[in-house]
């Protein structure tokens, strides 16, 4: 029987997470669970030791939270539009984030700071700013494509007259291994349209320093 083929490990696999309800899982759990698995014998583990035997299960569940951006559009998140008499800067500042380096699958985290020009007299919600710089840092990332990332979604979809991101991050394997210098921070800035110019990023600039 095919049975005989199946790991014994993957019998007792975890209850599926909501999400599955929909019909939707787009994480191949028992394929992390095996390279967990893989992993800790690789390091020189047991993984069947009683401290380890949930491991696997854990970070597949874990994966999928974290990497849950992978299958979200962001572009969605900004599909709520308000109309508004307003046609000055809009900013949201010290929007926390988490995100894992993808050249080590270790987190690197801290601020986004996410300014736009509205055109047209058109913004979107506020929460929606702090949402897709949630979406866009939930997945393998590095912190320069993921500020430019948020930047062209911004200008694209609001049609915004300028757009600037600003993120400070700390990466863990920039602390926790190899160069190791605790509490360093990469500061990585991208602007679009009107922000390109200098003196009109310095407004923004300011108000982050206010
Ligand atoms: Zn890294």
């Amino acid at each position: 029987m095919p049975d005989a083929m199946q790991p014994t490990w993957s019998a007792n696999h975890k209850s599926l997470p909501a999400r599955v309800e929909t019909g939707v899982r787009h994480v191949d759990h028992e394929k992390i669970e095996r390279a967990v698995r893989m992993i800790l014998e690789a390091i020189g583990e047991d993984p069947d030791r009683e401290g380890l035997r949930d491991t696997p299960a854990r970070v597949a569940n874990m994966y999928e939270e974290i990497f849950a951006g992978l299958h979200q559009d962001p572009a969605e998140v900004l599909s709520a539009r308000f109309h508004v008499e307003h046609e000055e800067i809009v900013l949201v500042k010290d929007i926390t984030f988490y995100s894992a380096c993808e050249h080590h699958l270790l987190p690197f985290y801290g601020m986004a700071h996410v300014a736009y020009l509205p055109a047209h007299k058109t913004v979107t919600g506020l929460s929606k700013l702090a949402r897709l710089v949630d979406v866009v840092a939930r997945q393998p990332q590095i912190q320069e494509r993921m500020t430019n990332t948020i930047a062209d979604i911004l200008e694209t979809e609001l049609q915004a007259y300028g757009v600037m991101v600003v993120v400070e991050a700390e990466h863990l394997c920039m602390t926790m291994r190899g160069i190791k210098k605790p509490g360093s921070k990469t500061v990585t800035i991208a602007t679009r349209g009107q922000f390109s110019d200098p003196h009109r990023a310095q407004d923004v600039l300011r108000l982050l320093k206010a």
